[in-house]
């Protein structure tokens, strides 16, 4: 009998009206080890009703009490990092390290936010007018909402949760139903911390849910992190029913290497960023570009790191990579590697023949292709998986043609030792995050995070200042202490 993960409402762990439920896996044995509920416009509704009320007396809240309460938190989830580095493995299958370093990224978030008394403050101009004074506040919207995706079951519900709190609004989370227990554990600690019941809300669910939440007239924002098809749609549902919409997709990131670069260390950090977590990262490098002259070479090292990675269960510690999320995700990658083959490209390393692959659980072993080309979908389209294409190019220029033409413009890297070549690149890439000999360029906290392209939709980028705009409205107040003079004026008025 595998236990059911239900709902987190109103404080409290809530059973669903609903009598869906979806199976949740240990992705290193295959074994199901949970139900989780499939939530509905019941569910929904009582979470929207105690986040409703929630929201009259927490958006009253001192700014300084609500810091308080995310200092605690952050103390929390530090004394409580291996229980959640545990939930992140068991579900998920990160190896533990990745899992305390995404669990990390999350925090960083928190952090942020216990400074939410400076990060709030509005801004005052005396003596525009003769006598008259002129000042902004940022005030909370409401219920917000967030929808997030399976790979970052920790930390990006962190991007979105602590900040819409901290800035006075109420919260209805959908985490991904293939890892929803870690998001589970963070409602309850915030409640620890002294946050009042109510505030945070963890719906479970899928599609179904979703739509709900998308059409619910009092929730008046919708976060979203998922894949584009996904995040398409769901800003364009959400925009089309009036609410403020912050939704980020897929990606296929480049990793540029010129002919200077240094290029064992290049290799080493680009078999970090497109094998962690399996690939299944939004930043991962899944194309490498490489100027000719050191294709052969860089090719060679690639494959030799690869091969030498350690692969299986992410509770051991002597492994690198784990598996992937579901055995559907795992045949998804395996028909790319096909395609690749398919198309021409040569197979420098195949995942499909890995010894892992014999093993219990979802495992596959890296793949690496040389000589794709940009019509090839292994190109085109996002994997989600331990597979690198290599793409041959003469220069400096071709190589940025390349990444300013892909559908796609989440996170770049170069690795160069030219300081202009690399300031060139900065000014003229056609994507969000960039990387100088980093080819993971995650903005911290107090930055913000966001793509271009078809990976971002809506205006807005999510956490760090982005995201205090995106949870609040701007009043702005224009104040006149002086006696009345009696006379009236129906022209506009201006600065006397
Ligand atoms: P997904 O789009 O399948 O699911 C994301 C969320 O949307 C889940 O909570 C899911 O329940 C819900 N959902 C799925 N299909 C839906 C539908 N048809 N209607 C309404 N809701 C739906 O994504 P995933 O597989 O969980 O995550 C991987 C994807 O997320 C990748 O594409 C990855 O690039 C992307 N991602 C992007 C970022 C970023 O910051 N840009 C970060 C992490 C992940």
């Amino acid at each position: 009998m595998t236990s059911i993960i239900n709902h987190w409402i109103n404080g409290e762990l809530q059973p669903s009206a609903s009598e869906r439920y979806g199976d949740v896996f240990n992705p290193a044995t295959g074994e199901v080890s949970a139900s989780v509920s499939m939530g509905n416009s019941d569910d929904l509704e009582k979470a929207v009703e105690s986040a409703s009320k929630a929201f009259e007396t927490w958006s009253q809240t001192s700014v300084t009490k609500r810091a308080q309460i995310f200092f605690k938190y952050k103390e929390l989830l530090e004394s409580n990092r291996e229980e959640l580095i545990d939930l992140i493995t068991a579900e998920h299958g990160k190896v533990a390290a990745d899992a305390a370093g995404s669990l990390q990224r999350g925090i960083e978030v928190v952090d942020f936010v216990c400074g939410i008394p400076h990060l709030l403050k509005g801004e005052f101009s005396e003596q525009v007018g003769t006598g008259i004074d002129c000042y902004s506040t940022r005030q909370p919207i409401g219920v917000c909402s967030g929808v997030t995706p399976f790979n970052f079951p920790a930390m990006v519900p962190m991007w979105m949760f602590p900040i819409a709190i901290a800035c006075g609004n109420t919260f209805i989370l959908k985490p991904s139903e293939k890892d929803p227990s870690c998001a589970m554990k963070l409602a309850e600690l915030l409640q620890e911390a002294g946050l009042p019941k109510g505030v945070l809300n963890v719906l479970n669910g899928d599609k179904e849910i979703v739509d709900a939440i998308l059409d619910h007239p009092s929730i008046k924002t919708f976060s979203f992190v998922g894949s584009t098809p996904v995040a398409q749609y769901v800003h364009e549902k959400a925009s089309a029913n009036g609410k403020r919409v912050q939704a980020l997709g897929g990606a296929k990131n480049h990793a540029i290497v010129l002919e200077d670069a240094s290029l064992d260390q290049t290799a080493n950090a680009i078999i970090g960023a497109a094998y962690g977590s399996a690939g299944e990262r939004c930043m991962a490098i899944s194309v490498v570009v490489a100027v000719e002259s050191v294709a052969d070479e860089l090719c060679g090292l690639l494959t030799k790191k690869a091969e030498s990675l350690r692969i299986g269960p992410g509770n051991e510690p002597e492994n690198e990579m784990g598996p992937l999320i579901t055995d559907d995700h795992k045949n998804k990658v395996i028909d790319y590697i096909q395609q690749g083959e398919d198309a021409g490209a040569t197979i420098l390393l195949d995942g499909r023949d890995h010894e892992v692959t014999s093993k219990p659980g979802f495992f596959l072993g890296p793949t690496l292709f040389d000589h794709v080309n940009p019509e090839m979908s292994i190109y085109k389209e996002e994997i989600f998986g331990p597979v690198l294409v290599v793409l041959r190019v003469k220069d400096f220029n071709a190589a940025i043609k390349l990444a300013n033409e892909h559908q796609f413009g989440n996170g770049v890297a170069i690795f160069t030792n030219q300081g202009s070549k690399a300031r060139e690149f900065v000014h003229s890439v056609e994507v969000g995050m960039v990387g100088i000999n980093v080819a993971i360029p995650v903005p911290l906290s107090f930055y913000t995070f966001g793509g271009w392209k078809d990976s971002i939709f809506g205006s807005s980028n999510i956490y760090g200042m982005d995201g205090i705009r995106f949870f609040t409205r701007t009043k702005t107040v224009t104040a006149r202490w002086v006696d009345d003079d009696g006379s009236i004026n129906l022209s506009m008025p201006t600065v006397k």
